[in-house]
């Protein structure tokens, strides 16, 4: 230790501002602090103030000052549009409807369903799910995705922070594909009655218009988009249906049979992709779903 009092001025000037850096504003003294001092030390009266600081010092570890976040704009799920575009979508897809529910251009699929399923949702949708064709729920009922992937769907659309009204729902087939009299399940339309129905699916995406297509499966994909690559290798980007960008991605029945974390996952960052797309709000949990546990 050093016995020059220079130095020892400014060690404990030093450490004075250390302390001070820290909150503190004063330090206790021994009674006898002052007992032998050197006599050629100049008088010490009481402890010299510090020296004040240009600008006050933060304190320690505090983050700098941030900007107020403004909170996040509302985004409706719906097109904005005055109601005189709304009536006139909902007469439009009226009459598509009536055509469907009277046609018969398969024959054989129009004598073996219980109804014609159209579509069902929001004329203004910014967002429109296409499917394949309807199952036996679905034929029952006249609606699409009501069976245990249509359940399925519909929690997809609500982790997306929407209801299953606020999108649009419907099938490249209108009619369930036939089956031979007591088999089990359900059998993927073939290429002439997806042709054959694709100008109803047509003219409900042309009547909605919405700002993004999602394709649930391959059999929506080859019909809508003529591609007979499988999800896994066409899943993750965004492709082009009549100016509108398409999303595939796996059926929710797929993921019924095939309950993996990662495909899950998967499919939750198709969605992703189109939430960020329609600039809908993605909290931190959101982005997480399914991620924890998927990984190895
Ligand atoms: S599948 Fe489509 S085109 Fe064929 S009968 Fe049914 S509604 Fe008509």
């Amino acid at each position: 230790m050093t016995n020059d009092p220079e130095q020892l001025r400014t060690t404990l000037v030093a450490y004075l501002r250390a302390l001070r850096a820290t909150g503190r504003q004063w330090v206790r003294l021994p009674p006898d602090w002052s007992k032998g001092l050197s006599p050629i030390s100049p008088p010490c009266r009481e402890a010299a103030p510090l020296p004040r600081p240009v600008a006050p010092l933060p304190p320690p570890h505090s983050d700098p000052p941030r900007e107020p976040i403004p909170p996040p704009a509302p985004v409706s799920p719906a097109l904005p549009e005055s109601s005189a575009d709304r009536e006139e979508r909902l007469d439009r897809l009226a009459a598509l409807r009536k055509e469907a529910i009277g046609c018969r251009r398969c024959p054989h699929l129009a004598s073996f369903r219980s109804q014609v399923v159209f579509g069902v949702g929001n004329p203004n949708a910014r967002l429109f799910f296409a499917g394949e064709a309807p199952g036996a729920e679905e034929d029952r009922l006249g609606e699409p995705f009501v069976g245990p992937a249509g359940k399925l769907l519909t929690r997809m659309i609500e982790a997306m922070g929407l209801q299953r009204e606020d999108v649009y729902i419907a099938n490249i087939l209108k009619c369930r594909p036939d089956l031979p009299e007591g088999a089990p399940g359900n059998r993927k339309p073939t290429p002439e009655e997806m042709e054959t129905c694709l100008p109803y699916l047509r003219e409900q995406i042309g009547i909605i218009r919405p700002e993004v297509i999602v394709a649930l499966g391959a059999t929506a994909l080859e019909g809508l988009t003529g591609l007979r690559k499988g999800i896994s290798a066409l899943r993750g980007s965004f492709l082009d249906f009549q100016g509108i960008p398409l999303l595939p991605t796996f059926h929710p029945s797929y993921l019924l049979h095939k309950p993996d974390l990662r495909l899950k996952r998967q499919v939750w960052e198709d969605l992703l992709l189109v939430m960020e797309r329609l600039h809908l709000p993605i909290s931190q949990r959101q982005r997480s779903f399914f991620l924890t546990k998927a990984q190895p």
